[in-house]
């Protein structure tokens, strides 16, 4: 089965299109045919689109056209697929894509597992807009635009990037404030990134032989966003992103925790609005605040390490402290775990930040092999602690887009949901 997964931004629309079925699953070789992003829709946009061939390389395909909203970006995309110059083998026409997938970011307390887009299933994910009013319109678009583009019958899947954390206690999810905004208002943790957690929990298991229920592990996706998730039993205990992303760790552009008293204090000192002060944690904080220079942290290090920029050093030692506490803190709430593990653009990437992370965990019996922290990097995949460590570490790139194409799958063909 052919699915298109999509993944809707606010100017860009990410897309791969994946071969998947109930046998490609237990074999672990699902394919990715195709993949490529539209990036400032609503202009002049940048298309690049690959097509992967048979030996592993792509074939890309780079162009600016005005696109003016997410439906004809998403008709572009789809144009192409089926297209003789993409000549993707099987796809020749719209029939040839069975299903579409989206990346929906949050499906509030009621949309708890991947399903069906029906028009009821759309009026909720409109009443979670409200929760997160950056990203479920642009999720919106995109499931809106494929009914356009495909027509109203086109099977339609969403899966929530809040859904895997919906296993959490009340007492990890209760903030503590007056129990009626809890009633009134859904104000509780919800936690993101979910999608990736849960492909790390199942990727973790089946590298290590294990059943889910006996995966006890602290995933750490750390990319322009960054959270850590606590799983204990295979499920979603607790997770440092609360009611919107803001939450938790040190990240590219976002703060993450802070003293609530301080919004009010900068609104008062700086003369800002609530709009004004929200700007400055999502947009000018993180590695970009502490830095003053950029929130990339390849640049960071590259500052850090050759220039020996103060701040930049600074921001890597903020961003890392902030993690071990993180690690400190779950390992406590989970009464232990086997391993910790990296996954995100920098967590996958980088042996530097990692071995920051790792530095000084020796007396929670983490002990990182040098070697293989620095060999474990672009993609590749394996442990990185020493043998014999009371504490793993591993690395493990995320796929979100293939555990999409595979719920998506699932919930066409109406097979159970994995957890
Ligand atoms: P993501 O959002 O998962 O694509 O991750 C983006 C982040 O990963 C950016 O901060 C990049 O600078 C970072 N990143 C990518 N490659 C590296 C690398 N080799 N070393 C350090 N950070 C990296």
């Amino acid at each position: 089965m052919n699915i298109l997964v999509l993944n809707c931004g606010s100017s860009s629309v990410k897309f791969q299109l994946i071969n998947t079925d109930q046998h490609l699953i237990e074999l672990n070789t699902d394919k990715r045919l195709a993949y490529g992003v539209i990036e400032r829709i609503g202009g002049p946009a940048l298309v690049n689109f690959s097509v992967v061939n048979a030996d592993g390389s792509s074939r890309s395909h780079r162009e600016a056209i005005p696109l003016r909203d997410h439906s004809a970006a998403i008709e572009k995309i789809v144009q192409w697929i089926i297209s003789q110059e993409a000549n993707i083998p099987g796809i020749s026409s719209y029939a040839d894509i069975a299903a579409v997938g989206h990346r929906v970011v949050h499906g509030g307390e009621e949309l708890t597992s991947s399903m069906m887009i029906t028009d009821s299933v759309i009026k909720q994910i409109e009443d979670c807009i409200d929760l997160a009013p950056l990203h479920n319109p642009q999720n919106l678009k995109g499931i809106y635009a494929i009914k356009k583009v495909f027509g109203g019958t086109a099977k339609q899947v969403a899966v929530f990037d809040t859904a895997f954390h919906h296993t959490l206690p009340d007492y990890a999810y209760l903030y503590a404030i007056p129990y009626q905004f809890y009633r009134r208002h859904k104000i509780r943790r919800y936690g993101f990134h979910g999608v990736s957690h849960r492909y790390v929990q199942y990727r973790y298991r089946t590298l290590v032989g294990l059943e889910r229920e006996s995966v006890n592990v602290i995933s750490i996706h750390l990319g322009n966003g960054c959270s850590v998730c606590a799983i204990k039993g295979g499920r979603s205990m607790d997770t440092s992103m609360g009611m919107t992303p803001l939450e938790g760790l040190v990240m590219g552009t976002r703060s993450g925790d802070i003293d609530p008293a301080i919004i009010e204090h900068l609104s008062h000192k700086e003369g800002y609005s609530q709009a004004e002060v929200q700007s400055v944690l999502n947009k000018q904080s993180g590695l970009l605040g502490i830095s003053g220079l950029t929130n990339d942290m390849r640049e960071l290090i590259a500052e850090a390490v050759e220039n020996d920029d103060r701040r930049a050093k600074l921001a890597i030692e903020v961003f890392a402290y902030r993690i071990k506490k993180y690690i400190g803190s779950y390992l406590a709430a989970m009464n232990g775990a086997s391993a910790i593990i990296f996954t995100g653009g920098i967590g996958e990437n980088s042996d530097y930040v990692r071995g920051k992370i790792a530095n000084g965990l020796e007396w929670l019996g983490l002990h990182v092999d040098f070697d293989r922290n620095a060999a474990t990097i672009r993609g590749k995949e394996g442990k990185i602690s020493q043998d014999g460590s009371r504490l793993d570490s591993w690395v493990i790139p995320t796929n979100e887009e293939l555990m999409i194409a595979r719920d998506t799958f699932r919930c066409v063909m109406g097979l159970e949901l994995p957890r």
